[in-house]
């Protein structure tokens, strides 16, 4: 084993179950290690570099600002966040923007903005939060009561109070916990990344926001996974034609630099009074310098390239050997295989190329700008790796 690993092993907590793979420093959708080994890139750090590793623009947007002024505190007023918070406004029709540091932050923003509007609409009793089952929200503790999956949940108890997971895909359930509870908000990821990247049913999307409407309980889409490009359109709710009252995100937003956001629509655009939230690095210049670059590079034509992108993935894999099913919209891929997805998973290693599991699938979450050559090479890689007899 080499120094590093042995030093990681010796000094770093031990939550993480990393693969034996040292990446030294890379270029768009390529990273080498240090022993000069080169891989393509499937994973983008789990959908954060949107546009690559070291992507030219986004060094230059960034390395600007940090010469500039890397962090003031929220106490003044500076460009970069103002300037993500419009853009991501215009976008979106959202009306403001809250900025943290990550997708639990963001979510923890959320769900204290839906708290507080509930307890001003409709009384402080109105305090439950609908999530679907095999979602995840988060790892702090409020955002793990929000995640739908028990065996996140089993050794850290007691969880955040009020929230309630309910069946994807099933309207009447919902409905009738919905209505059972005195609900604040419901909360969903229209594709749900970690619980196996499975797009939730249009109809059922449309009747969610729609009885969310109805019943003046807040609708909080989840978009830390699917947002900022990553199914084709700019936030994974437009393919669903819907209009939420809370967005959050983070992952790809940043380039691949802490940053989370949660965007509230004219019904809660003024629910925070000062002292309500807040974050000491949050909206940092730097982080938001790299954020602006990002969004404005997601135009049409990104979009379409990252759809075609994907209906390549989806022809080239759907009837592969070994191949049971692909799921997912746009870059954001999960295979269902045969073999276990880890050892698919260590395979790609070998070979020269790197991607995810998300449960018991294998997930891909490359560049938004993944060359089509690129992309050409590591899907042969993968369909020799779900072929592979054991
Ligand atoms: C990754 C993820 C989160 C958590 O984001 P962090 O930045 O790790 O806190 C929350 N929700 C979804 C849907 C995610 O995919």
């Amino acid at each position: 084993m080499s120094e590093l690993i042995n030093k990681d092993k010796e000094y770093i907590a031990g939550t993480y179950a990393r693969f034996p793979v040292e990446i030294a420093y890379g270029k768009g959708s390529e990273v080498y290690s240090f022993d000069g080994k080169r891989y393509i890139d499937m994973t983008s750090g789990i959908g954060v570099t949107a546009f690559g590793t070291a992507d030219e623009e986004w060094v230059k947007a960034v390395t600007e600002q940090l010469t500039k002024v890397q962090h003031t505190s929220n106490l003044y007023y500076t460009s970069p966040c103002v300037e993500l918070a419009e853009l991501l406004c215009k976008k979106t029709g959202m009306k403001k923007v809250f900025f943290a540091n990550s997708g639990a932050e963001a979510n923890e923003c959320a769900i204290k903005a839906a708290r507080k509007y509930a307890a001003n609409c409709k009384g402080d009793d109105f305090y439950t939060i609908i999530t679907l089952e095999n979602s995840f929200h988060g790892r702090t503790v409020t955002t793990l009561a929000a995640t739908g999956q028990a065996h996140y949940h089993e050794l850290f108890q007691p969880l955040t109070d009020g929230f309630v997971h309910v069946r994807a895909n099933d309207f009447e359930a919902l409905k009738e916990t919905a209505l059972k509870h005195k609900t604040a908000a419901i909360m969903i990821e229209c594709v749900q990344g970690e619980g196996g990247v499975i797009p939730l049913d249009a109809e059922y999307v449309k009747a969610v926001a729609e009885f969310a409407k109805e019943n003046d309980i807040l609708l909080i889409v989840d978009e830390v996974q699917t947002g900022n490009g990553r199914t084709g359109e700019l936030y994974g709710y437009m393919n669903f034609g819907i209009y939420p009252d809370i967005v959050t995100t983070a992952k790809g937003l940043g380039g691949g630099l802490p940053i989370g956001a949660a965007m509230l629509n004219e019904k809660v655009e003024n629910v925070f009074s000062f002292g309500d939230h807040g974050s000491t690095y949050g909206g940092n210049p730097v982080a938001c310098a790299g954020a602006v670059s990002v969004i404005n590079r997601l135009d049409s034509e990104l979009l379409s390239s990252v759809k075609r992108k994907s209906e390549y993935v989806f022809s080239a894999l759907k009837d592969a050997k070994g191949v049971k099913s692909v799921s997912g919209m746009g870059l954001m891929i999960g295979i269902e295989t045969v073999r276990p997805a880890s050892e698919i998973v260590r395979d790609c290693i070998n070979e020269g190329v790197l991607c995810l599991t998300a449960k018991t699938k294998v997930r891909l979450l490359p560049a938004l700008n993944i060359p089509d050559e690129l992309l050409a090479e590591a899907i042969e890689i993968i369909k020799n790796a779900c072929a592979k007899e054991n």
